[in-house]
């Protein structure tokens, strides 16, 4: 299956046949979110440093994602607190929405037109067994303090018993934010070499 983020899209490139030997302080291997967003923040604290990727910049999971930005995956804040304690949910949680505020302010610094919007997002109940489990999770994240709604009405094109929507989470193009990020890393002396081109 092909991916929306990778059709059509001219990405970041820079072929590294022909160069010869590179200094560097960091030498991240792979260019996704991951190498990227590494590169990105340690250029930003002065470091020289050189990503190495074998095929296209986000060509092999980021360039696949569904492209959301959520603290919510599923139901996982009753598992994180039954299996760990509310403590570590609750940091999990803090986390991941610090990711969400991080994302959209280098977006902002950068300036990276990268379709960034905000979204609710929810996960949802058609079933009784889901909508118990759900009603369990909503408790959960109660304990955690945390400011989430339980609706039965989300706008989604089909029914739902139930569901625990999230506020402010987010939906962005991830390769247009990768392509963004690389321009910010090499602008501020950085290099990235690729191998392939997306198209
Ligand atoms: C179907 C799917 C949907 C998802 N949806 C979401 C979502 O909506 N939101 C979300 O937050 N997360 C989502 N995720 C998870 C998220 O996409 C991944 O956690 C993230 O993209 C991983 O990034 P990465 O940089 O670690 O890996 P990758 O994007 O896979 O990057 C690794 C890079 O390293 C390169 N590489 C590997 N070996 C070498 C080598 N020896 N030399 C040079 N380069 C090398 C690869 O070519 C690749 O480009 C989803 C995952 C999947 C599978």
């Amino acid at each position: 299956m092909n991916s929306l983020w990778l059709t059509n899209q001219k990405i970041f490139e820079n072929n590294f046949e022909n160069n010869s030997d590179i200094e560097t302080d960091v030498c991240i291997i792979g260019a996704g979110i991951f190498g990227i967003t590494c590169a990105y923040y340690l250029t930003n604290l002065g470091f020289k440093v050189t990503v190495l990727e074998k095929d296209f910049v986000g060509s092999k999971t980021t360039g696949h994602t569904t492209g959301k930005i959520t603290s919510q995956h599923g139901l996982f804040y009753k598992y994180l607190s039954d299996a760990y304690d509310e403590k570590f949910a609750k940091d999990y949680l803090t986390a991941n929405e610090n990711a969400i505020k991080n994302i959209k302010d280098i977006i902002d610094a950068e300036n990276i037109k990268c379709d960034f919007e905000y979204q609710n997002n929810y996960v949802y109940a058609t079933t009784q067994k889901e909508y118990d489990a759900l009603k369990l999770e909503q408790e959960a994240l109660d304990k955690l303090d945390f400011n989430c709604d339980f609706v039965t009405k989300t706008g989604l094109p089909f029914d739902a018993k139930g569901a625990i929507c999230f506020k402010n989470q987010a939906q962005f193009n991830s390769i247009k934010y990768l392509d963004g990020l690389c321009k910010a890393i090499v602008s501020k002396g950085g290099d990235i070499f690729t191998r392939n081109s997306c198209l």
